[in-house]
């Protein structure tokens, strides 16, 4: 049985000891992975153990998160070892392409809009306007929209409390012809309305292992047809039951693929390759 991680971080500083034994668990499993970049130095390092292990791929790009500046810092995160207090970044495609060029790159992302953290202050206490932090935050979006489309790739969208405007730049776009590979909606947390209006607009909807513990989510899941949805475990965050609490890895994805199957009242067999082919076939690996 092959499953798929749609999108991890395996190379994230929180699997700085044991990268090497938790990528074999996952292959040993038959789980391929997709390890995700959300700033300049995580894209560099997603590529390159993309391209030293078989059945991992790499997306580069820019989390909104680290499009302004903030307090909250990622111990998980950070590739160096060294603390940086906050990584604030604009977008730079020149920066960006060579690694969405790789041909162990299969996105550009993870990129989007997250309207539930915005920070009210500078650090030092200068106030911060929201429509600010916000339109920052569209534009980088808007520069990823733009690399991906002309590297032929699709986009992994990060997106929280901000679905509306997140189908609007989506459907902005493919209007002035981008996004002509589309692309995934990752760590999906909205309402089934909103998971039909980015499958509308040609987007496959990825469940986390938030869909093992939150019913309102599952009965979303166990709404949509298969051939549109993926599953991930956004390792380490976000350990699906009966595993919560604890780091996550992607061999993990198993959980919540057994649930999903139970709760659909499909076989997981069924599930499971269904779920392999949506990835591959969006990231373009068959
Ligand atoms: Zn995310
Ligand atoms: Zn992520």
């Amino acid at each position: 049985m092959q499953l798929f991680d749609s999108h991890t971080h395996i190379h994230f500083k929180a699997f700085n000891d044991d990268m090497e034994t938790a990528i074999r668990r996952a292959q040993e499993a038959g789980i391929l992975m997709v390890t995700v970049g959300t700033q300049i130095d995580t894209s560099r390092r997603a590529v390159e153990v993309a391209r030293t292990h078989e059945g991992v791929w790499a997306t580069v790009g820019l989390h909104p998160n680290h499009t302004t500046e903030q307090e909250f810092i990622d111990e998980n995160e950070a590739v160096a070892v060294a603390k940086v207090k906050t990584r604030t970044e604009a977008f730079d495609a020149e920066a960006y392409r060579p690694l969405a060029l790789d041909p162990k790159c299969v996105g550009i992302g993870e990129c989007g809009l997250d309207y539930y953290r915005i920070p009210e202050q500078k650090i030092g206490g200068a106030p911060l306007p929201r429509e600010e932090i916000i339109e920052t935050q569209k534009e980088m979006v808007r520069r990823q929209f733009e690399l991906a489309t002309e590297v032929g790739k699709p986009v992994v969208i990060h997106c929280r409390d901000a679905y509306a405007d997140q189908a609007q730049m989506i459907e902005k776009a493919i209007d002035k012809g981008q996004l002509v590979q589309r692309g995934v909606m990752h760590c999906f947390t909205g309402t089934l309305a909103e998971a039909q209006r980015f499958i509308e607009l040609g987007f496959l909807i990825s469940f986390s292992g938030i869909v093992t513990f939150s019913k309102e989510l599952a009965e979303v899941a166990k709404a949509l047809p298969l051939e549109k949805i993926l599953i991930e475990t956004d390792a380490p965050y976000l350990a699906p039951a009966p595993m919560r609490g604890k780091r996550n890895e992607p061999a993990y994805v198993l959980h919540t693929a057994k649930f999903l199957a139970e709760f659909k009242g499909v076989r997981l067999e069924e599930l499971s390759e269904t779920t392999t082919q949506n990835a591959k076939h969006i990231f373009k690996l068959i």
